[in-house]
């Protein structure tokens, strides 16, 4: 939950109250853990934007993260595993 205090226009605050539980979910496997990345592994014109979880996702570099199918492809040419 993320609670933000505001200032209204006349002047009084009001503390307004966010659930981050509501946001996008990951998409693997039923997890339903709320997502924090989206893969981009590359996919025709686009990317393969499958959420993921923060225990889903593996981030191989600074704005790349993958999705667990794309992470196992990636791992198998390096030779590592998930
Ligand atoms: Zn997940
Ligand atoms: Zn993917």
């Amino acid at each position: 939950m993320i609670c933000e205090r505001l200032r209204l226009p006349d002047g009084s605050t009001a503390i307004v109250c966010r659930d981050r539980g509501r946001g996008p979910r990951c998409q693997w496997g039923g997890c339903k853990s709320p997502a924090v990345a989206e893969c981009d592994y590359p996919m025709g014109a686009g990317t393969c934007s499958a959420r993921v979880c923060r225990r889903h996702c593996l981030a191989v570099g600074p704005a790349d993260d993958r999705c667990p199918d794309h992470a196992r492809e990636l791992l198998e040419l390096v030779g590592g595993s998930l």
